[in-house]
């Protein structure tokens, strides 16, 4: 399949703490720290890490909300930072995101119709019937009926609200929707229902989905592709089937055994615990940024830092696999 969007060497780094602008307190915090990832089209690339890890980050540079320290984002082969006006205008069309909580980013004092059909309005696709009709069937798309039309945010369920976010998103016909956390906040007999509704879409439309969880479980229902990050950088990557049935980087293999009862092969033994405090991004560890928690590290994890390796497909950096 066409790649359809690239991130080249990716970094974002914040400077945060100390007063005063040259102060020496200063530090800077590697949130995205080197990512170098492919979605091709219509396929989901799941990115699953703890929080904190710089994923949230990673989506907004994806989507041009935020500026990088340096490194690319091609959409189509072309880099994003590098885009004039109307090109990023055409561009905002084609890159929509679903948050967390629908609640926090649908507003309260607007009916459902109106939340909907703002992004036809603001980018001049449709007005007045015309609008009304397509908002009418982008809600049927996404399981809303017509009398929820005139409805405000608070007489929906999170469930509800999460469709609302969802059919908004679609409005303006997108190519990727980053989905973050989008089913976090919902009741697990809910998760479901809007997985599916994620899934059916993506047939229907042929979206391309970069969709980001904590929770491996989750991002394993989804995704053709699993991105495992830690401390800003990809630790792991391939097939959503291989990093769960064959993990390779001790980090991942965490993650998983941290997943209840999932995979039946990990059992309550099997179970990873790890020794110490998860380390900040803002003076992440020397060498292997994971070696002050991981099981396995030995001497020389403390002192290089293990480089992103591909085996037949199946990325993993660890010293563990250094051939
Ligand atoms: Fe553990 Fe060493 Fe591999 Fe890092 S490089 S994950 S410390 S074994
Ligand atoms: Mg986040």
């Amino acid at each position: 399949n066409e790649v359809l969007v690239e991130t080249v060497d990716l970094k974002k780094h914040f400077i945060v703490g100390g007063e005063g602008l040259f102060s020496k307190k200063k530090k800077a915090v590697h949130a995205v720290d080197g990512i170098n990832l492919k979605v091709a089209k219509g396929e989901t690339l799941g990115l699953v890490g703890e929080s904190g890890c710089g994923k949230s980050t990673l989506g907004r540079l994806i989507l041009r909300l935020l500026e990088p320290t340096s490194g690319k984002v091609l959409f189509k082969g072309q880099n994003i930072y590098d885009m004039n006006g109307e090109e990023l205008r055409k561009l905002r069309k084609k890159m929509q995101i679903i948050f967390q909580d629908p609640y926090a980013s649908l507003n309260p004092r607007m009916p459902v119709s109106e939340i909907i059909g703002e992004p036809l309005e603001t980018h001049e696709v449709a007005f007045g019937k015309e609008k009304e009709k397509m908002v009418y069937e982008l809600m049927r798309e996404v399981g809303l009926r017509s009398y929820h039309m005139k409805r405000y945010p608070h007489q929906f369920s999170g469930g509800q609200r999460q469709r609302i976010g969802i059919a908004r998103a679609l409005a303006l016909n997108p190519e990727l929707i980053i989905c973050d956390e989008p089913v976090s906040a919902l009741d697990v007999s809910i998760q479901a229902q809007v997985l599916n509704l994620l899934k059916d879409l993506q047939q229907q439309f042929q979206l391309t989905y970069i969709f980001i969880s904590h929770d491996l479980r989750i991002v394993k229902y989804v995704s053709d592709k699993v991105y495992v990050m830690f401390l800003g950088k990809i630790v792991e990557a391939g097939n959503a089937k291989d990093i769960y049935d064959e993990p390779l980087h001790p980090y991942t293999r965490f993650l998983i055994s941290a997943v209840p009862k999932v995979n039946p092969r990990l059992r309550e033994s099997k179970r990873v615990i790890l020794q110490g405090d998860v380390p900040s991004p803002v003076n992440p560890p020397a060498g292997c940024r994971f070696h002050t928690r991981c099981p396995n590290a030995m001497k020389q994890c403390s002192i290089e830092e293990p480089e992103l390796k591909d085996f037949n497909g199946h990325m993993v950096a660890c010293h563990l696999y250094s051939r």
